[in-house]
């Protein structure tokens, strides 16, 4: 499949990619069983894996969106994350951030740091891909779908330049992701 000037191939199936969400839904139902946590998915990428996980919740939860803006900051990287979207209802609640992939994982560091500094009784992660770096950082995301090597990825609500959101499977990149990709 050609997407701009990328060659992607399916990778990961709608049916796998269903058993999955439905196993994730499970342990969160029996973890958080006496708790009504407030899931928190990360727009725009995670939207279509929160929807079918949110399907398979049974136990009382809120939902939040939230997004990161980056702008520039006077650190020696010249960028800083913050969280927008959140209302003042994340003080002292059981906060789980719903990610559709992690690579480095500094958005998800950044995203962490901010919600403990709201005063949140807990704050765990689920992400539907991860890849390598984060997994080397051992970067603690509690509820983790697919372990991937460092492959770019589309579909399922993943983008490469706004385009692929849509599809139901994920693919991966034919060829290796060239820099500034993603
Ligand atoms: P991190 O801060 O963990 O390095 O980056 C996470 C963000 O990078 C994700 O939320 C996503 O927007 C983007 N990203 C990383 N890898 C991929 C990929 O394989 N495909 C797509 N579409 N986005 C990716």
């Amino acid at each position: 499949m050609q997407v701009k000037d990328l060659e992607f191939k399916k990778f990961i199936t709608a049916k796998t990619i269903a058993e999955k969400v439905a196993g994730l839904a499970h342990k969160i139902n029996h973890d958080y069983k006496d708790k009504t946590p407030v899931l928190l998915p990360v727009l725009n990428g995670s939207f279509m894996f929160a929807a079918d996980l949110l399907k398979e919740i049974k136990i009382p939860c809120r939902v939040s969106f939230v997004k990161t803006s980056s702008y520039s900051g006077t650190t020696s990287t010249g960028q800083l994350k913050t969280l927008i979207g959140h209302d003042e209802s994340l003080f002292n609640q059981h906060i789980l951030i719903v990610e559709d992939i992690v690579d480095t994982g500094l958005t998800l560091e950044k995203i962490i740091e901010e919600l403990r500094g709201l005063g949140a009784k807990s704050v765990e992660a689920i992400t539907l891909l991860r890849k390598k770096p984060a997994r080397e950082k051992q970067l603690d995301v509690k509820y983790v779908g697919f372990d991937l090597e460092t492959e770019f990825v589309l579909g399922y609500g993943l983008d490469y330049d706004g385009l692929g959101r849509n599809y139901k499977d994920i693919y991966k990149q034919q060829e290796p992701p060239k820099a500034g990709q993603n």
